[in-house]
């Protein structure tokens, strides 16, 4: 078995050094356990919160344990009554091409449905990030324009999208020509921006919002959101979904105060975390299916081949090599 543990923890962006490969002989499933081969992993930016030790909504990840995370695995071999050889799961395992795992922790997934793979994306956490952040917190109503920054991404992208289905303006911030032509043309933004290459983002925002901002979806932090913040309409709603740019900041942060901006307009913020809407995955993810469907809901996946490319994947998302729900294919069924 191959496996990838951390064992520093990074100071900035991570390096290879903060991570060690270790080999293991391929473990034997006690009585209750299945093993499982991994399939399938996602690398997300929340994982770059838990490498520190700090306090925050799920405990940081130890030194010198597999770094956990969502995979999609095969069953291979099994003495729990309720996992089959050949099921397909989906769980919280980790980076390691085989594991060991109990009914309780994984959830089946029939492949009969939709490609396996979107268990982890348009089926899967990144959507409901968006579903609920976007409806719940975001509230939408017909005409009112929506910005999403980290808009070519995983969660940006199906913010967009559900914007439209509600009537809304979308207007998408991204970092590459590539990606803005992807969300205007394929999925309908209204507008786009690309933070890389705008000179000044005050004024960007102001052009691609005449009517002002009524929803921010917020995905980066930083100058982004200074720059969004500053347009905010009366009562807007800002769902703090992540704050990217922000992941790998070695010291503490000081910009504009936004404060005011809140103040003036009786707007609202608020932060979530998509666990919390853990007793309503079914109805949401019935609903994602069913626009999917009738083609109301577009996805696209960035595949990095070969376990032995997990890390770079990981590293990938903080300088935009992805366009859409980042994944890494271990093997096939
Ligand atoms: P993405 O698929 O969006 O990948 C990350 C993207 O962020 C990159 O492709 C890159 O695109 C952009 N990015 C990276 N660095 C910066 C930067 N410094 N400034 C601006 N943009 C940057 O990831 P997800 O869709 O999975 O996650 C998006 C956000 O949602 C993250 O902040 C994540 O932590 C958060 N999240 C929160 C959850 C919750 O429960 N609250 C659940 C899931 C995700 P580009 O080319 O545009 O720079």
């Amino acid at each position: 078995n191959l496996q990838i543990r951390l064992v520093s923890r990074p100071h900035g962006l991570p390096k290879e050094e903060n991570f060690s490969w270790v080999k293991q002989p391929i473990p034997e499933p006690a009585e209750g356990q299945a093993l499982i081969r991994t399939l399938y992993l996602s690398v997300d930016p929340y994982m770059r919160g838990r490498m520190n030790d700090q306090k925050s909504y799920v405990a940081p990840y130890e030194l010198n344990e597999v770094i956990t995370g969502g995979v999609i695995g095969e069953v291979i071999k099994s003495k729990s009554p309720s996992l089959i050889k050949g099921d397909i799961i989906l769980g919280n395992i980790g980076w390691q091409k085989y594991s060991l795992i109990s009914s309780e922790q994984v959830r089946k997934i029939d492949p009969d449905i939709a490609p396996i793979s979107t268990a982890l994306g348009i089926l899967g956490m990144p959507s409901l990030t968006a579903y609920f952040g976007l409806l719940e917190i975001g509230q939408p109503k017909e005409g009112e324009t929506v910005v999403v920054s980290g808009a070519a991404g995983a969660v940006g992208m199906i913010v967009g999208q559900i914007a439209k289905i509600k009537g809304c303006r979308v207007v998408g911030i991204a970092g590459s020509d590539e990606k803005n032509r992807y969300l205007q043309e394929e999925l309908g933004f209204d507008a786009t921006i690309n933070y890389k290459t705008t000179p000044n983002m005050t004024d960007a925002i102001a052009h691609a919002c005449p009517k002002g901002v009524d929803i921010y979806f917020e995905n980066v932090g930083g100058t982004i959101s200074d720059a969004v913040l500053s347009h905010l309409n009366y009562k807007a709603r800002i769902p703090l979904c992540g704050l990217i740019s922000m992941y790998n900041i070695k010291d503490a942060d000081v910009g504009p105060r936004i404060q005011s901006q809140l103040l003036i307009n009786s707007a609202l913020m608020r932060g979530f975390i998509v666990g919390e809407f853990a007793d309503r995955f079914e109805e949401a993810t019935t609903q994602l299916a069913q626009w999917l469907q009738q083609g109301k809901l577009k996805y696209r996946e960035n595949i990095v081949e070969g376990f032995e490319n997990t890390i770079q994947a990981f590293l990938g998302l903080f300088s935009g090599e992805n366009l859409g729900k980042q994944l890494v294919h271990v093997a096939d069924p």
